[in-house]
């Protein structure tokens, strides 16, 4: 990993934060006065503001490393960050945290070994990482009894060898580590997944109720993950399973909803119309009843715009209808997926564009980086169809039944498919469709899913969207480029930690944008 890579996946979270993929400013504040419970036993700790003095300490401040906390042997070689400029740097890019307190007399000065070798050939692009993802924090300790970890460590010389009983480095109120939360995740056969989701949410101070939550699953060629998103987005996505082991079918999902407990919580899921595919047990691939709601039949093209109500699906029966396996997630409990609606409606709509027409060449122009086999195929994400929709020039270049089409589909995206419902939602979407239909759009599953059920749709998608869930992406990538890819219990435990300690870095910057 090279550095430029890493300060360009910086970059890209820092962009994030600022524009679309931000949480909410209302969301981190939540989360903070939510975690007010473990904040505030830290500050009952904390207000006796004794000076404590290392000198009274059964140990020496300054034999422990300041970055894993460790006893740092008598003969062992340590470094002073004073002296050491690089391994600062290292630190500070490595955990997003600049080397603290070093003022006062009860944080460390010096660095172990090990920390250092491992941080520095990091920071140099050396394929390494460190054991954890975050680093000692130490704020002063209250009392030598049981709130100073240079008097409750014990690191008295002992036996060596294997049977060596290791120094213990517990977490006090005066310096913790991440291990609290860890303890919920377990990795087994490839899968990492949250052991106990009642008590990782009491762990973190958030009330469990299922309903205010939704469950988003995401499959693909490399890997297979499930994230709890909070309805209206105001608490952070939690993530609860990834794999990249497993295979995007229907076994492995429903054993990760097995190993969830899924039955106990019953959360409405989200994700897009393949995975429903598989939760429902419909076979997958290019089929004849492709929806979960009904018989429409994907193949009979000619009926498609004049026909909009078909048999309602009713049970699930094996080898029916292109069903073939038992369902895992009741049709109820699913929730459509606004952005990939949006995204197949893009679709249709470029892929009814004539490929000699000036519109298709200005997308050819605007989009230079895309190849012109994915403009044909329509196949474009978020951002870019917003970079379309705010062209004015794109319009002008179009016929009058594209431009029709075009300025309908726009409308439906502002007002059904994002944060609002206009109350003319109804008109606006089957007065697209019309357009769609003159225009020669293929109608596909996810333009059916707008023609026949628009009743299942809530009201306020943005709320209910997938997209948080695409944001979340983002939001863990520093995390998984420390693990080099490799969720543990460790890397699960480090980002729910890291969850906790920003919104309280919100609380007092307010004003500042926010680095994670
Ligand atoms: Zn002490
Ligand atoms: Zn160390
Ligand atoms: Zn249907």
């Amino acid at each position: 990993m090279t550095e430029r890579l890493r300060n360009n996946d910086f970059k890209t979270k820092e962009a994030g934060l600022r524009g679309d993929y931000g949480l909410k400013r209302g969301a981190a504040d939540s989360l903070g006065s939510m975690r007010a419970t473990i904040a505030e036993k830290r500050r009952h700790l904390c207000c006796a503001k004794s000076k404590m003095a290392s000198k009274k300490c059964k140990n020496n401040v300054n034999s422990f490393c300041y970055i894993c906390g460790e006893f740092i042997k008598v003969r062992a070689k340590k470094f002073s960050f004073s002296t050491n400029l690089k391994l600062c740097e290292a630190y500070k890019a490595y955990f997003n945290l600049t080397i603290r307190s070093q003022d006062k007399i009860w944080a460390p000065k010096f660095s172990c070994g090990n920390c250092k070798n491992t941080l520095e050939a990091w920071y140099r692009g050396e394929k390494k990482c460190m054991k954890f993802a975050v680093p000692r924090i130490w704020r002063e300790p209250t009392n030598h009894i049981n709130d100073c970890y240079f008097c409750v460590v014990d690191p008295r010389k002992r036996r060596a060898g294997k049977n060596a009983k290791k120094i213990e480095y517990p977490d006090l109120p005066s310096t913790t580590r991440h291990e609290i939360f860890s303890g919920f995740f377990t990795k087994e056969d490839g899968l990492c997944y949250c052991n106990d989701v009642k008590g990782l949410f009491a762990a973190i101070g958030i009330p469990c109720v299922p309903s205010e939550w939704r469950l988003f699953i995401d499959s693909s060629t490399r890997s297979l993950k499930a994230v709890l998103l909070h309805n209206g987005n105001t608490f952070p996505s939690l993530p609860l399973a990834h794999s990249v082991m497993l295979k995007e079918n229907y076994e492995s999902i429903k054993m990760v909803l097995q190993t969830l407990k899924y039955e106990e919580y019953a959360w409405p899921v989200i994700g897009d119309f393949k995975m429903v595919g598989f939760l429902v047990g419909m076979q997958g691939g290019y089929t004849k009843y492709p929806c979960y709601l009904c018989l429409w039949d994907s193949r009979a093209d000619t009926l498609h715009y004049k026909q909009q109500s078909w048999p309602e699906r009713i049970g699930f029966q094996i080898g029916k209808h292109n069903v073939q396996n038992e369902p895992i997630v009741k049709a109820d409990d699913i929730l459509m997926p606004p952005l990939h609606i949006k995204l197949g409606l893009m679709k249709q709509f470029v892929k009814a564009l004539r490929q000699d027409s000036p519109a298709f060449e200005y997308l050819k122009r605007f989009f230079p980086k895309l190849s012109e086999a994915k403009i044909k195929a329509g196949i474009f994400v978020g951002p870019q169809i917003k970079k379309i929709m705010a062209s004015e020039e794109f319009p002008e270049l179009l016929n009058t039944y594209e431009k029709q089409a075009w300025l309908s589909l726009k409308a439906v995206i502002h007002g059904f498919l994002g944060n609002k419902k206009d109350t003319n939602y109804k008109e606006l979407v089957s007065n697209m469709l019309d357009n769609f239909k003159v225009m020669g759009c293929r109608m596909s599953l996810k333009v059916h899913m707008l023609h026949a059920h628009l009743d299942q749709f809530k009201d306020n998608l943005g709320a209910y969207s997938e997209e948080q869930g695409e944001r979340f992406h983002q939001d863990v990538m520093d995390f998984e480029q420390r693990y080099q890819g490799q969720y543990n219990e460790n890397m699960m435990g480090d980002y729910i930690w890291s969850l906790i300690r920003e919104s309280s870095y919100l609380h007092r910057r307010k004003t500042k944008i926010v680095h994670f």
